[in-house]
């Protein structure tokens, strides 16, 4: 037996790129652990030649793969085009229909009865994991007629979300159900559920499945906000969970996904839930041989981030290159995971400069810029207040990132300029003789609107005369 050599385990998408044997194999030599079958897309009969081939291949290579069957749930879809992709430019104007109509540039189907009653002038509708973004002219009928805000390449059947409105389909459908029946019928080893809101529909397809005498490994789906409020309850009663970036970076500001992920995998850890991190991993693989910097760092931080698994959706799924991807993301684990150790021994910088090798005998100076982060910590204080000659002053308190603001008076515009890259710094120009004077740095603040009657402040300067930069005193001040 031989082993792996990256521990973090990779789910791929299967679809019409990788459906075949040869690329089923070279998915599972190349690090594939976890196959997922998306019931949104294929015909039961694709699925069940799939699943004959996955077996036959981990039969073959003497091993185990997880067969994972993705349910759909209420994820809203738009229908056939006629011609893919279909491009949709800025200020173009096209209609959702309900109609089942084949898909053009005019009308686009929709397969959501109520969409005409879900929306109105005004909202706005994203397709694509939101890469598109349309908003709501008018409602006639069967049609929902639409500005293109940001326009895109569009292909069949990609998902349509409208953050915020009342989508009134049950997370479980029928639709689910009949799948999970085939899927237990077939062997399939779990099931992830899509925009899981409750614990009640985890118990739902498990109850199902109890009626058919089988237990089920259930892989909840966080991809709304429903789910973020009522994660533990989510948690308990699922095996596993999966952070589905793609829906949920649209139903959530995307800017907040970066933190819910960290949340999450912390959270799963705990409560001994595998956790996959999915979507975009190196969607830039789709096209392209080699993924993007910021795609292999995204892949790297969250195995850092205590990810079990990462995985491949239209990478793998209708990509040029599914088994390069796969390939890639078995470098980047084994890479990262070499180095974790050491790289989380780094990621407190105080704790690091208080302990770490080499750190004994360390200057007056360094040890007053960590105590004074550590005292604006515990005071809550407004602002780290430091007179700077040079910037160096204020930039060894910078670099302990602290939760408040560095107010670094400077007597010049290049100390001033240069200290715009340093993180938390707020540079003002003050005369020396001003900076000296606590009265005359808190009468600033309050002329200047920065501060208020309260505010604790701490005020970091050189006591005694010294090289320009040296602070030596440590000095809470209230206003
Ligand atoms: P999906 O789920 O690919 O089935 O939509 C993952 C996600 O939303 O990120
Ligand atoms: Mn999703």
């Amino acid at each position: 037996m031989e082993l792996s050599g990256h521990m973090t385990k990779i789910v791929c998408t299967i679809g019409p790129a990788s459906r075949s044997e040869a690329v089923l194999e070279e998915l599972m030599k190349n690090g594939m652990d976890v196959a997922r079958l998306n019931f949104a897309h294929g015909s039961l009969e694709d699925h069940r030649e799939v699943i004959g081939r996955i077996r036959a291949i981990a039969a073959k290579l003497h091993r185990g793969c997880m067969i994972l069957g993705d349910l759909p749930g209420p994820k809203i879809r738009i229908g056939k085009l006629q011609n893919q992709p279909l491009l949709l430019n800025k200020e173009d104007e096209i209609s959702l229909t309900t109609e089942d109509v084949p898909g053009t540039a005019a009308r686009i189907p929709v397969g959501y009865p109520k969409l005409p009653q879900s929306v109105s002038a005004g909202r706005t509708i994203y397709l694509n994991d939101g890469f598109i973004q349309l908003q709501v002219q008018e409602v006639s009928g069967f049609d929902v007629r639409c500005k293109v805000v940001i326009g895109g390449e569009l292909l069949s059947y990609k998902g349509l979300n409208i953050p915020g409105a009342k989508i009134d389909l049950d997370v479980i459908t029928e639709q689910d159900l009949g799948f999970v029946d085939f899927g237990l019928r077939e062997g399939i080893d779990a099931f992830s559920i899509s925009f899981v809101e409750k614990a009640a529909d985890i118990l739902k397809v498990r109850a199902f499945a109890k009626e058919r005498g089988e237990s089920l490994y259930v892989v909840a789906k966080i991809e709304r906000v429903e789910a973020i409020d009522r994660i533990d309850e989510i948690l308990n009663a699922a095996d596993a969970v999966m952070i589905a970036r793609g829906d949920l970076g649209v139903q959530i500001p995307l800017e907040d996904v970066p933190a819910v992920q960290k949340k999450l995998i912390h959270k799963a850890n705990l409560m001994n839930r595998p956790v996959i991190t999915a979507t975009q991993m190196l969607v830039s693989m789709t096209q392209n041989v080699r993924p993007t910097r910021a795609e292999v760092s995204d892949a790297a931080n969250a195995i850092l981030d205590g990810t079990d698994a990462v995985m491949l959706s239209e990478e793998t799924a209708v990509g040029k290159y599914p088994a390069e991807a796969v390939a890639m993301l078995a470098k980047i684990a084994a890479s990262i995971e070499r180095q974790r150790e050491e790289i989380d021994a780094l990621s407190d910088l105080a704790e690091y400069f208080r302990k770490g090798p080499g750190r004994e005998g360390i200057s007056a100076e360094e040890t007053i810029s960590l105590n004074a982060i550590e005292t604006a910590r515990s005071l809550n204080a407004r602002y780290i207040l430091v007179p700077t000659q040079n910037g160096d002053a204020a930039r060894r308190l910078s670099r302990f990132k602290p939760g408040c603001w560095i107010l670094s008076f400077c007597d010049d515009e290049k100390t001033r300029n240069l200290l715009a890259l340093s993180f938390g710094v707020l540079p003002v120009l003050m005369k020396r003789e001003e900076r000296g004077d606590p009265d005359a740095v808190k009468r600033y603040l309050i002329d200047a609107g920065l501060s208020q009657k309260n505010d604790r402040l701490i005020l970091t300067q050189r006591a005694t005369a010294g090289r320009p930069d040296d602070i030596d005193s440590l000095r809470v001040l209230t206003i």
